[in-house]
């Protein structure tokens, strides 16, 4: 489902600075499996991710994604694969705090050739699913940590994408709202999602839908 083969992406290449980000990073991720990407600061967690999500393209290697080669992915195809196949929850939300809930969850939905009502019930299920429904009307600004993040969670959702990226989900959330983004994940389970999520919480050993954990040191796998 997630393949990723001898990936190397290397910053300033042939500069002074240059930086040697991921080296060599081959993996497998199971259709409908919920894996951790652990390590400390800087191995290169948010790197691999937006290269699986083609937010950035490697300096050199594979990525398959459900089928689709997308390393070399010119950028127009590449922003439609990761509107219609990736949800990607960015460890600041990424929210847009002059608008409302309800259009934060929208957005994604804008570029698709959809109806007002289509588009009202795509938002609804995406909130709903992510229990937070009940603030659909609110400015994000006025939202505490864990409720931006069911937001930036219903905006990732509301495509219904079957890959969900999370970027060090519970960094910014207390413990009781960390826990409840691991009740979170069971239903993201349910609904069959491949889940990957960065990380370097220990919280997480809490969980039972968790497939493997996958760890990072110095932009390699250890
Ligand atoms: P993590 O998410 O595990 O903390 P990152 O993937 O953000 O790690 O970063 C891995 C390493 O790559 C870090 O040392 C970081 O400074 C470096 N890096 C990330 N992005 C860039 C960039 N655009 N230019 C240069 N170095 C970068
Ligand atoms: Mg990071």
């Amino acid at each position: 489902m997630i393949e990723v083969k001898n990936l190397y992406k290397i910053f300033n290449q042939n500069k002074k600075n240059e930086f040697t980000a991921l080296e060599n990073v081959s993996l497998f991720i199971p259709k409908e499996q919920i894996v951790l990407l652990k390590g400390v600061s800087g191995s290169g967690k948010s790197t691999l991710l937006s290269i699986i999500s083609s937010l950035q393209k490697p300096t050199s290697g594979d990525v398959i994604v459900d089928g689709e080669h997308i390393a070399k992915l010119p950028d127009l195809h590449a922003s439609k694969f990761r509107n219609e196949k990736i949800g990607y929850v960015f460890q600041d939300f990424n929210l847009i705090n002059s608008l409302n809930v309800f259009h934060n969850v929208m957005t994604p939905l804008i570029v698709q050739n959809l109806s007002k009502d289509e588009i009202k019930a795509k938002v609804i299920n995406a909130l709903s699913l992510a229990n937070i429904k009940h603030k659909k009307d609110e400015f994000v600004s006025n939202l505490s940590g864990g409720e931006k993040q069911r937001v930036a969670i219903a905006r990732a959702l509301v495509c219904d994408a079957n890959i969900l990226l999370f970027d060090e989900p519970t960094a910014n959330l207390d413990k009781q709202n960390s826990l409840k983004f691991l009740s979170l994940l069971e239903d993201f389970k349910k609904l069959k999602k491949t889940v990957i999520i960065a990380t370097h919480d220990s919280i997480f050993e809490q969980s039972n839908v968790i497939f493997e954990t996958i760890n990072m040191q110095d932009g390699k796998i250890v």
